[in-house]
């Protein structure tokens, strides 16, 4: 079972699932090509994607245009279903930064084909995360800057104040599909930038100067 790491704490919070929102930023839907939605578009990811900071994300060999995704990501505290913006806003306990690994080309393919995305988004080293803060540590601004650098040159930057939904918008919305329960992740959406990364690349993001992740392709 994979965990989530906090920091300035020893709680402990087993990942359960990963519940992950597309086309949240205007410009990145319309880098892609995309419609801006009214709902959010959600996905999942299994937590034996997760790995933390410091280790190697593993390129698959079934695609050719692997591209990071630098996203805010929540940290759910407590079990809530068909809650309010309060209860939801609430409910999350901590944040993070992390990476949505995706495998662009295929999936391209798998968007043509009306097919799930799960072997663009779900293959091990996909869900790269960052040490948590806890809420009560840490008040997050509306306004929190999201950076990631590929070989030190910057790929991605933004503030979370480009987003469409925002966190409490989102948990809302996915708590009325789905129960979210502690140790539940949200990675809320990327903002424009995304790039094709290759092995032997260094990663590294930010959010704010809250969180941090360093990593490489191998
Ligand atoms: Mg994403």
């Amino acid at each position: 079972m994979k965990s989530v790491h906090i920091k300035n704490s020893k709680e402990e919070f087993t990942i359960g699932k990963i519940v992950c929102v597309g086309r949240n930023y205007a410009e990145h839907a319309k880098e892609l090509g995309n419609e801006i939605p009214d709902k959010p578009v959600i996905f999942l990811k299994p937590a034996s994607a997760v790995i933390h900071s410091g280790e190697k994300i593993i390129h698959p060999d079934y695609g050719n245009e692997l591209h990071h995704e630098v996203e805010l990501v929540l940290l759910i505290g407590e079990t809530i279903k068909n809650t309010n913006i309060a209860q939801s806003e609430k409910a999350i306990i901590g944040y993070g930064v992390g990476l949505d690994m995706t495998l662009r080309d295929v999936q391209n393919e798998l968007k043509k084909k009306g097919n799930p995305w799960t072997l663009a988004k779900c293959f091990d080293t996909s869900a790269v995360i960052s040490g948590f803060v806890l809420k009560k540590d840490y008040q997050l601004k509306d306004d929190e800057k999201l950076e990631l650098k590929v070989n030190g040159a910057v790929k991605q930057s933004d503030s979370l104040k480009s987003m469409i939904f925002n966190p409490a918008e989102i948990v809302e919305y996915i708590s009325s599909i789905m129960t979210l329960e502690k140790g539940d992740l949200i990675f809320t959406g990327t903002p424009a930038g995304v790039s094709r990364v290759n092995r032997g690349d260094k990663l590294e993001a930010k959010l704010g100067e809250i969180a941090e992740l360093v990593c490489s392709v191998i």
